[in-house]
């Protein structure tokens, strides 16, 4: 008796005594149960066979089981922890699809599994992220892998308000995050100063975007459209997207709000030297105007494009050094000098946009220091970078308006919408 224990012990004690024992059957009305007429002859396992008792398993439903990935957690420890075999670990693994999904797994993450009572897999869902899960299942064939692609249910939210001291605070209060209250303030960035000219009364309505999965919120939150109305005076901004995938802000006649330029080329990077049209040269020591601005930065350090153009010039140029200059439009032009090196692909021609790399600080020709000298011109003529009134990108195109002008008519409807509920609530109150 003690070695029938032991046997099955190692097994399943749990479910091995569900399955000899007749009592338990009184809990499971509902459901067949197959029980052996007599128990099987004792047989003496052997290591390299695991041991199986011939009883047949109860023709239990299967249920999903969900396991949330703890710190630390591998997928094979997961699947001991449901008494599941690393066999079938291993051939959902032979899936390139699974693999490669599967070996990114972090903590927090969502992982079902549904096994028999034989604790054989039949399928697992792994949630990659909100809206995507790779949908494992067992088939005649083996494991098949699907990622599938969740549509989450858009829907527009609404905030407004009317502003006591603060802008934030007012704006805090009508259920708007910090990372959107920021991006209003950049919106009417030069339309409205924030800190200064708003004042008691001043009032704002916002459309945002939020998808919902199942009830779940899974993204969402840029503004779609904004007006902030003041002394009677009201500006709208909206968020467009081209047909090209391009997005902007805009105000209603069509007009860019963002800047086409950011000051600087490098982040971070403390001016060693302004710029200044009556400044002794620190090498060669004679009155010579310097029409740029320098940034000192360690060698090696990212040169950024400061505005979207083409690389007009990219090579040695005497007491440059290596210097890339962009064309960005018939009128601007930068200039980015004493480069180590060049950004990947920074040639004559090759199109770049704001942000991108396109070189690495360093010191050649005529350099006291690790450096880069930017300079930006304006039809030819340079001027401090430093000060100079930067453009705003380009206004909408011809070609777009006619979408754009759509777009904009729904936008004003959905915030009459919102505006007239808004005032039926005060009403009935
Ligand atoms: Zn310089």
């Amino acid at each position: 008796m003690l070695f029938w224990f032991l046997c099955f012990s190692t097994i399943d004690p749990y479910n091995t005594y569900k399955k000899l024992t007749p009592h338990f059957n009184t809990t499971f009305k509902d459901q067949p149960i197959a029980l052996p007429i007599a128990l099987p002859p004792p047989i003496v396992p052997q290591a390299t066979t695991p041991f199986q008792p011939d009883i047949k398993p109860i023709d239990k439903k299967p249920v999903w089981r969900t396991e949330i990935i703890q710190s630390g957690d591998t997928l094979a420890d997961i699947f001991a922890k449901n008494r599941l075999s690393a066999k079938q670990l291993q051939e959902i693994l032979n899936i390139r699809e699974a693999a490669r999904a599967l070996s990114a797994i972090r903590p927090n993450q969502q992982i079902e599994l549904l096994a028999n009572d034989n604790h054989e897999l039949q399928a697992l869902n792994y949630h990659i992220n909100n809206t995507t899960i790779l949908k494992i299942t067992a088939t005649a064939n083996g494991f098949k892998a699907d990622t599938i692609e969740l549509t989450p249910d858009k829907v527009v939210g609404y905030a407004s308000g009317v502003i006591k001291n603060s802008f934030y605070v007012a704006a805090q209060k009508a259920g708007l995050n910090s990372k959107q209250i920021m991006e209003l303030i950049k919106m009417f960035n030069s339309k409205v100063d924030f800190a200064r000219e708003v004042h008691p009364g001043d009032s704002f309505r916002v459309l945002y975007d939020q998808e919902f999965i199942k009830g779940k919120k899974v993204r969402g939150g840029d503004i779609i459209a904004a007006e902030f109305t003041a002394n009677g005076q009201s500006y709208k901004i909206l968020r467009y997207t081209d047909p090209k995938g391009r997005t902007d802000y805009y105000t209603e006649d069509g007009n860019s709000t963002s800047l086409a330029f950011v000051r600087k080329p490098v982040l971070s990077a403390r001016i060693s030297s302004p710029f200044s049209l009556h400044r002794m040269h620190p090498i060669l020591h004679i009155a010579m105007p310097h029409y740029g601005t320098d940034f000192a930065a360690p060698i090696g350090t990212p040169i950024k494009a400061t505005g979207d153009g083409k690389i007009a010039f990219a090579g040695s140029q005497h007491g440059y050094g290596n210097v890339v200059i962009i064309q960005h439009n018939e009128r601007y032009n930068t200039l980015y000098a004493h480069m180590s090196r060049f950004g990947k692909n920074i040639k004559p021609g090759t199109r770049v946009k704001l942000g991108q790399i396109i070189g690495y600080v360093g010191m050649t020709g005529r350099a006291n220091g690790p450096h880069v000298h930017y300079e930006f011109r304006v039809n030819g003529k340079r001027y401090d970078p430093m000060k100079v009134p930067l453009p705003h990108s380009d206004s909408i195109p011809k070609t777009y308006r006619q979408d754009f002008t759509t777009k904009l008519n729904k936008l004003n409807k959905l915030f009459e919408q919102h505006q007239s509920s808004a005032n039926d609530k005060t009403v009935s109150s």
